[in-house]
């Protein structure tokens, strides 16, 4: 790639920085500081040279280090560490957390000194009390302290939420292309280039931005199949043909902000903003034809577990309860369905009961404790199998490498089922969430994970039939539907 002028006058200073979070606005509670300073399944809040030990990770400031250093050993770049905080998808961000991590980064960006650009790694859907937008105000704040010289290029999850201020205040945005999110590190290598690229060339990419006028849930969202794989082709081919960039994010429905849902930026050399405008309009089109494919029918618990059959490997994903969501992960409606229907080799994962790992860990390995279940009236004995301290290193496609922490786990029997409970809301989308407490896939017929896609990364192969279970559903009873009350006007909830 030759993005570099022959001999610059002086290295670039590049900053370096991330705020990272997935707001579940329907959830109760809120999301406080420590939820960033010591999350349970990613890297503690690092501030300026703590950043480096992202250096040689898969993940997306891994890919920006290692695409920026290796630019940097030329001496035409310099690196400049900022500030990176990240916590577990969860609930509205208290609003003190939220503008005491704004502050921290701005005082961060003002004790740099001059910069010549900004390598951003934002989710795209991270909403605080008091601010809807939390990405597109951290921009705009950013783009007026560091001013319209500056280069800014970020990143986004696919499941970003893109607003018009996030689309203005950066030069480029650039998404990641899968769900499940197995190109975290080839996204931010992507963003460096993309940003080396706007700093030799000097100039700024035209764009053109346009929304869905409908919200698609998680499930509908896998790139592997389907609608998405047949619409993401789609920008693909028209990319490559017009010479143009995009940036489509599939959005979080989990979302009460205006600016929720399926969203495309695409990107021209400068002067390009017509062509930019005519494929954000023809994809937009087309991607309103795919609605009708993009409806994702749910299966009550009882249902689901009556439409297993025998010998076949099938992957229950409880998509209503996935706590990479945001949601609690500590419905056990599957796993009464899964226990009343006496199916065996059977396996729930990952629960977030606390209360149950620490029973299981007071009564020891072979021992049993007794429960109180929702519904019903005598308490439920359960039978400890395997305990594990919930520290596992992972080594799936998606998180490889990543340490989870999920606190006292253990591995419990329930007559013929099993379950695996933690004490933190992880996702089990990693084989380490199983191998933590001895267990593997090839144990069971019958794998119920809390999850919407990522477990198709690594359990996908395993399944020879996947069912989409709302485990909030009671048999007969349509989906509960959640109020949305500040999404922009004539916006639907659903394909
Ligand atoms: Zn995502």
């Amino acid at each position: 790639m030759h993005f570099l002028p022959a001999s610059p006058a002086r290295p670039w200073r590049i900053g370096l920085l991330g705020l990272v979070h997935e707001t579940n606005t329907f959830e109760a509670g809120q999301t406080g500081y420590d939820a960033f300073a010591r999350p349970a399944d990613r890297e503690p809040l690092m501030r300026g040279a703590e950043l480096l030990r992202m250096r040689g990770t898969r993940s997306v400031m891994g890919g920006m280090l290692g695409q920026l250093e290796a630019v940097a050993r030329a001496e035409q770049v310099e690196v400049v560490p900022l500030y990176r905080a990240s916590a577990a998808p969860s609930a509205l961000v208290d609003g003190q957390a939220w503008l005491r991590m704004r502050q921290e980064i701005l005082a961060q960006v003002d004790e740099a000194g001059p910069l010549d650009a900004l390598l951003v790694e934002l989710h795209g859907a991270m909403v605080a009390d008091g601010e809807d937008d939390c990405e597109g105000a951290l921009l705009a704040a950013l783009r007026e302290r560091v001013g319209g010289r500056c280069t800014i290029v970020a990143s986004l999850d696919f499941h970003a939420n893109v607003s018009p201020a996030m689309v203005g205040h950066a030069d480029m945005l650039v998404p990641y292309r899968t769900y499940p999110h197995v190109d975290m590190h080839a996204t931010g290598e992507r963003c460096a280039r993309r940003l080396l690229a706007c700093l030799a060339t000097g100039a700024r990419p035209a764009r053109a931005w346009a929304q869905a006028h409908f919200l698609v849930p998680l499930v509908s969202q896998y790139t592997g199949d389907g609608a998405m794989a047949d619409f993401m082709q789609a920008c693909k081919e028209r990319a490559r043909r017009d010479g143009l960039d995009m940036a489509l994010c599939g959005g979080f429905a989990l979302a009460d902000t205006p600016h929720a849902g399926p969203s495309l930026a695409v990107y021209a050399p400068a002067g390009g903003e017509a062509a930019a405008q005519r494929a954000a309009r023809d994809l937009m089109a087309l991607l309103d034809t795919l609605r009708p494919q993009l409806a994702a029918p749910l299966h009550a618990p009882q249902e689901a577990v009556a439409l297993l059959r025998r010998g076949e490997r099938t992957l229950l994903a409880d998509v209503a309860d996935n706590p990479g969501a945001g949601c609690g992960a500590q419905s056990t409606a599957l796993l009464c369905a899964l226990h009343d229907a006496q199916v065996a080799r059977s396996l729930v994962a990952t629960l977030n009961l606390p209360d149950w790992a620490a029973a299981a860990h007071a009564a020891g390995e072979g021992g049993q404790f007794t429960v109180a279940l929702p519904g019903r009236v005598q308490p439920v004995r359960l039978r400890v199998l395997t305990l594990s301290d919930g520290r596992y290193a992972c080594t799936g496609a998606m998180w490889a490498g990543r340490e989870v922490r999920q606190g006292p786990t253990a591995r419990l029997a329930w007559g013929s089922v099993e379950a695996i409970v933690a004490s933190a809301p992880v996702q089990a989308l990693d084989p380490g969430a199983l191998a933590c407490v001895g267990a593997k896939p090839g144990d069971y017929d019958v794998l119920s994970l809390k999850s919407s896609v990522h477990y198709r990364a690594a359990f996908g192969p395993w399944a020879q039939r996947i069912l989409n279970v709302d485990a909030r559903r009671m048999p007969g009873q349509a989906a509960p539907s959640l109020a949305y009350h500040r999404l922009r006007p004539g916006v639907a909830t659903h394909p």
